[in-house]
């Protein structure tokens, strides 16, 4: 309790994150001096604990508090299981910042114990992730995981947020959450979804801190819930040490990785080519550039000519490979230096005797 009642008594709203900062800082050096602890340009900590064997389990939590009201005469006032702001002089309640100041109780809390973790721990959650959309992802390379004591009560997970699947059903399947008394529910905005969204590439999950009525002044912890959770952190550090890994990737990004394979197929920089494009036409040139954009494949061709109509070969592949048998009959444009073309949906290396053959057709123009 007396850990917590001192978090509690740190006024901490968002962009005002400086006295708790250096608090977690004061803290870790008189208990846990062989932390490092790396302060970032936007206030966020990291801290890292042991040596990897192989990756850290990793912890998060949020600095910063919501409530504006907290006054001098503020006190902690414990009420059998319950625990609750009180100002005497306004004879009124203030918010404790309960979330996510749990939170940053359960992180300090297994870095007294856990001989191996990271702990993150973000300023600016409530207006946005401001924190977590800037952290320097480097810190995440070695996570096994993410937990972040984050949600209000004691029983509602979360692992999907706004519709984005935070974790592997893997990492959920081995948190046996149910034995523990949870279940999974949808959440909204948090530090996980912003990791997630930065490519963290392991799987995360926020947990019920056992605050409630989160961001008003009757804001409230149930200790027994709050302490159910770190021991359900406690275990999971313990009992899980693999990686989870998970990657949540928006449509375009699967459209973009995609094409950048069927790119990767065949390499044909610099080879005299036939093209088909979606809609521009069939060209024949010198591939000098490919590259994969939300809009699809695009080219660039040197000593380009659009083949307008052609004879004396059945297909685009029979031209690629024999050239064709009535240069007469065909309709090549003149040369372009450099062009480029989108949408391309071909792309065929003409051999040299289609080379010799495409490059006699005579210039077609008026
Ligand atoms: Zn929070």
């Amino acid at each position: 309790m007396n850990l917590l009642s001192q978090l509690y008594g740190i006024h901490s709203p968002t962009g005002n994150e400086w006295d708790m900062i250096c608090f977690v800082k004061e803290y870790l050096k008189e208990h846990v001096p062989e932390a490092e602890v790396k302060l970032d340009g936007q206030g966020n900590l990291y801290i890292t604990k042991g040596t990897p064997e192989g990756g850290y389990p990793t912890l998060a939590c949020h600095l910063d508090q919501v409530q504006v009201q907290h006054s001098k005469d503020f006190e902690v006032v414990q009420e059998g299981d319950t625990v609750y702001g009180w100002s005497a002089f306004r004879q009124s309640r203030e918010g404790l910042g309960a979330d996510d100041k749990n939170g940053i109780w359960i992180c300090l809390q297994c870095l007294d114990h856990c001989p191996r973790l990271k702990v993150f721990m973000a300023v600016g959650e409530e207006k946005g992730c401001i924190g977590s959309n800037r952290a320097e992802m480097g810190f995440f390379s070695d996570s096994l995981y993410v937990l972040e004591p984050d949600c209000k009560g004691g029983e509602e997970a979360h692992t999907m947020l706004r519709g984005i699947p935070c974790a592997s059903e893997e990492f959920v399947e081995a948190l046996a959450l149910p034995e523990h008394g949870y279940s999974l529910t949808e959440g909204k905005t948090s530090d996980i979804l912003a990791l997630t969204l930065n490519d963290i590439g392991v799987s995360c999950i926020n947990l019920p801190a056992g605050y409630h009525k989160p961001h008003t002044d009757d804001e409230y912890t149930v200790i027994g819930e709050m302490e159910h959770c770190l021991d359900f952190v406690r275990d999971t550090l313990h009992r899980l040490n693999r990686r989870f890994p998970h990657r949540y990737l928006s449509e375009t990004q699967k459209r973009i990785q995609l094409t950048s394979k069927q790119c990767r197929i065949m390499d044909v920089t610099n080879k005299k080519c036939v093209i088909r494009c979606a809609r521009a036409g069939v060209f024949f040139g010198i591939v000098t550039h490919k590259e994969s954009t939300v809009a699809g494949v695009e080219c660039t061709i040197k000593d380009c000519r659009r083949i307008w109509s052609w004879d004396g070969a059945a297909t685009l592949s029979q031209m690629a490979v024999d050239g064709v048998s009535k240069p007469e009959e065909c309709k090549f444009t003149v040369v372009v230096p450099e062009m480029t073309v989108m949408d391309v949906i071909e792309i065929i290396p003409a051999t040299d005797k289609a080379i010799k053959s495409l490059e006699s057709v005579p210039v077609w123009k008026v």
